[in-house]
């Protein structure tokens, strides 16, 4: 496939990257008009709360889902007690309930995907489906084009993509949340940032001098074992990725654009 991103302005990515990383994003948070989380990234924070509530936080009123996110969430939630052992929707469960709560207080606002974005979603759609294929060619195994259960996971991914290429098409600023390697390389295509719970984890240890770095790479490997894991080599190797690097509470090394702020 010939890359499309050049045609966007943005350069094509490496063939082997699973995660698309923008590199001009520092590790220190910076603010954005819309955060738009996707259905695993949410769970995997919902799964140690301390964290959703500590990124809630920092991101504010910013954290904003797709309408398809929502809906994905509050249908876990729907699904009564008795009935979550046998569906494997147990931990899964907890956390859409965890969700549901911010989701009713607005904690996490909702959005839907712009009008006549009808075009842009098959795109979006067809390229999603691209990388599963080959994704499923590198594992080398067998991928079915008419698989229902994969097409529809994806409709959070869409709409969350379509939602931040709108914000950024009036004028604003706006970042995919994603632990989906594919989803952030359709993302980068279409001149949208994406970070993952790796990058959140890191801007908290930024924000909170009390967090321990080794605290942090615990929380992660927990929250990611069951919901939201990370394409190979995008997880962190060590706790020094969730290493703050601030000195007399200036964040030089994790924001370099910041310290030319301070030094002005
Ligand atoms: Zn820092």
């Amino acid at each position: 496939m010939r890359p499309r991103s050049r045609d966007l302005g943005r350069p094509p990515l490496p063939q082997l990257r699973r995660y698309a990383v923008d590199p001009s994003l520092p590790q220190r948070y910076r603010p954005v008009g819309f955060a738009l989380a996707d259905t695993g990234l949410l769970y995997s924070l919902a799964h140690r709360p301390r964290y959703l509530e500590l990124f809630l936080e920092l991101y504010g009123e910013t954290v904003t889902v797709a309408e398809a996110v929502a809906d994905e969430i509050r249908a876990v939630a729907r699904v009564p007690q008795l009935d979550r052992p046998h569906r494997n929707l147990v931990l899964m469960g907890s956390c859409a309930d965890r969700l549901v709560v911010k989701l009713n207080s607005g904690a996490i606002t909702v959005a839907g995907p712009p009008e006549d974005s009808d075009d842009l979603r098959a795109t979006v759609m067809r390229q999603l489906r691209e990388h599963d294929r080959a994704a499923a060619e590198w594992r080398g195994e067998a991928w079915n084009l008419i698989d229902a259960s994969r097409a529809k996971r994806h409709n959070g991914e869409i709409e969350s993509i379509l939602v931040a290429v709108g914000v950024i098409k009036s004028g604003g600023t706006a970042l995919l949340l994603t632990n989906d390697g594919g989803a952030s390389r359709v993302a980068w295509q279409h001149e949208v940032s994406a970070q993952n719970l790796r990058h959140v984890l890191a801007e908290l240890a930024c924000a909170d001098p009390e967090l321990d770095e080794g605290d942090l790479l615990v929380a992660f490997e927990e929250m990611t074992a069951h919901f939201g894991t990370l394409p190979e080599g995008a997880g962190p190797a060590d706790s020094s990725a969730f290493r703050c690097r601030a000195r007399a509470d200036k964040c030089h090394t994790c924001d370099p654009l910041a310290n030319q702020v301070l030094q002005r």
